[in-house]
C-alpha cells in the first residue's frame, strides 16, 4: 500500500495506480528426460526440457532447442538476454511487445529497465499489469524502447520506401502528423 506508483499515459500525463495482485512469474527452463545429448553450445544436457515463460509451459526436445544449438542453461541465458522484465510484476517482455511506462520511484523491481521519456526517467511495464490498453506508450524492440510516435514514423518510412500509400490520397492531409502531437490534455486519469 501507498507505493505511489505513477503510470505515464501516452500524452505524458501521470496517473496514480494501485498494482493489483498477479500470479508470480515462475518462468524457468528445466530438464525432463534423464537421457543426455550433446548440444551445439558444447554442453551435454537432457534430451527433453520443460520451458515455462509468462505462464505457458511447453515441452521441448533437444531438436527443438534452437535446432539443438543451445542446451537448457544456454537457452535460459539467451532468453534472459533477449528479454527484459516488467518493472512491476516481473513478466517477461520480449521483442515487439507493447509496453507501459512508470515514473521512476519506489516499489519497482531492482532489475527494472529505465528509459528516458520526454524529460522523465521511467521504468518499463508490461501489458499484463497496465490498467488498460490506453496506457500503451510504445514497444520494446531490438533492445530499446520506441514510443508510439516513433513506431508510427517508422511504419510510415517503411511504407514510403516500399512505395505503399498510407491511404492519404489528399495532399492537403499530409501535414496531419503534426496535429496529433499537440493534442490537448484530456485529464481523464
Ligand atoms: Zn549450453
Ligand atoms: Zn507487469
Amino acid at each position: 500500500m501507498g507505493k505511489n506508483i505513477k503510470l505515464i499515459s501516452p500524452n505524458g500525463e501521470k496517473c496514480e495506480v494501485e498494482p493489483g495482485e498477479l500470479p508470480p512469474t515462475d518462468d524457468f527452463v528445466g530438464p525432463v528426460a534423464q537421457s543426455k545429448v550433446m548440444f551445439g553450445c558444447g554442453h551435454e544436457g537432457p534430451e527433453v526440457y520443460a520451458m515455462r515463460l509468462n505462464g505457458d509451459t511447453v515441452y521441448l526436445t533437444a531438436e527443438q532447442m534452437a535446432g539443438r544449438e543451445l542446451c537448457g542453461d544456454c537457452l535460459t541465458a539467451a532468453i534472459a538476454k533477449a528479454t527484459i522484465r516488467c518493472a512491476l510484476c516481473g513478466w517477461r517482455i520480449h521483442n515487439d511487445m507493447s509496453v507501459a511506462l512508470y515514473e521512476l520511484g519506489d516499489g519497482f523491481r531492482d532489475d527494472a529497465t529505465r528509459v528516458e521519456f520526454g524529460e522523465k526517467t521511467c521504468v518499463i511495464g508490461c501489458p499484463r499489469c497496465m490498467p488498460s490498453e490506453d496506457f500503451i506508450v510504445g514497444i520494446w524492440s531490438g533492445g530499446r524502447f520506441f514510443s508510439n510516435e516513433e513506431v508510427k514514423n517508422t511504419l510510415q518510412e517503411v511504407a514510403q520506401a516500399m512505395g505503399i500509400e498510407d491511404g492519404e490520397d489528399d495532399p492537403k492531409k499530409r501535414g496531419r502528423e503534426d496535429s496529433g502531437r499537440a493534442r490537448e490534455k484530456k485529464g481523464d486519469c
